[in-house]
């Protein structure tokens, strides 16, 4: 009956319904995907998402300190942005969102690893309590792997986190310095995922999946440049979790006609559509199903097995 009423609203280009239909988030950041008219009603800022590709990630960080870095400062400013995320969850008729907060953030003044986890929670039930979410850690590609053992170490020991990702530019530091922090999270029972092949090789998301024993990718799109590296990825059952307006915007994909994920899923590689940031890209995960399926990379038979995993990722 869902996949009835998915199917008919995105052949019919309906945004509402297409919102109605139930889906998963494995990607995205937090109050970076927060809702725009959320924000402006609470703070009288109309933020104005990128429109035109920006061609590196320092643009982009540019952009999110001119734009919106401000409002998500201290404490108020963080539950700011975790009701802004759980806005544009409701909004997007997400039943189940997976992300957190960066291990850095208690450096911030804004509470320990405890005081954090209790603070997405509260955002949570005032804003969207129907909505399944999965408590995520994360750390930056950049920080010193000491610094990152001593931020780490009070979130494992308070619990409740479920899963870990890795983001930030990709070329900052080898894998490899990440290796015995992944596998301090996986025997705590963390989901593991990291940012690679987004603007690194096929080869690297290959050996990160190897040396950090990934469960899923986030982007990971460079993989459609290799048969064997897509191979192995259908083999291991590893998600890749895509989000094709940020690719575009990045300017990582140049249309989105021709974007890589139409290649991943026929090559066997399960895949999952999720918005990144909401509040610098501009749409959610409803409009990213709707522009797939104009776009003509899936049909909307394809894109309702899509949406199905995103539930059961
Ligand atoms: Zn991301």
């Amino acid at each position: 009956m869902t996949s009835a009423a998915f199917i008919a609203a995105l052949e019919a280009g309906d945004l509402d319904g297409v919102r109605r239909a139930p889906k998963g988030e494995a990607h995205t950041h937090g109050p970076f995907g927060g809702d725009l008219a959320f924000l402006a009603g609470r703070t009288g800022r109309d933020i104005v998402p990128l429109t035109a590709p920006l061609t590196t990630l320092a643009e982009m960080d540019a952009w999110t300190a001119a734009n919106v870095a401000d409002l998500f400062k201290g404490r108020d400013g963080r539950r700011l942005g975790w009701e802004g995320a759980f806005a544009r969850a409701r909004r997007d008729g997400l039943t189940r969102v997976e992300f957190g907060d960066d291990v850095w953030m208690i450096t911030q003044q804004v509470g320990d690893a405890a005081e954090l986890f209790a603070g997405i929670e509260a955002a949570r039930q005032a804003i969207a309590p129907e909505i399944d979410w999965i408590p995520q850690l994360g750390f930056s590609r950049h920080c010193k792997r000491s610094w990152l053992w001593r931020w780490l170490t009070p979130f494992l020991e308070s619990g409740g986190w479920r899963s870990l990702d890795l983001s930030g530019d990709e070329h900052a530091q080898p894998i490899d310095v990440f290796q015995p922090l992944y596998r301090a999270c996986k025997a705590h029972g963390l989901r593991l995922k990291a940012h690679v092949g987004e603007w690194g090789t096929a080869d690297e998301v290959w050996r990160a999946v190897e040396t950090l024993e990934l469960d899923e990718v986030q982007h990971g799109i460079a993989a459609a440049d290799s048969r064997s590296v897509m191979r192995f990825l259908a083999d291991h059952a590893i998600p890749l979790n895509i989000c094709p307006t940020s690719n575009l915007l990045l300017g990582r994909v140049a249309r989105l006609e021709d974007h890589p994920i139409r290649a991943l899923y026929d090559a066997g590689v399960r895949v999952t559509i999720n918005s990144d940031d909401a509040l610098v890209f501009g749409v959610g995960v409803s409009e990213e199903f709707l522009a797939l399926h104009r776009a003509g990379v899936f049909t909307a038979a394809e894109l309702d097995v899509i949406r199905r995993w995103s539930l059961t990722a």
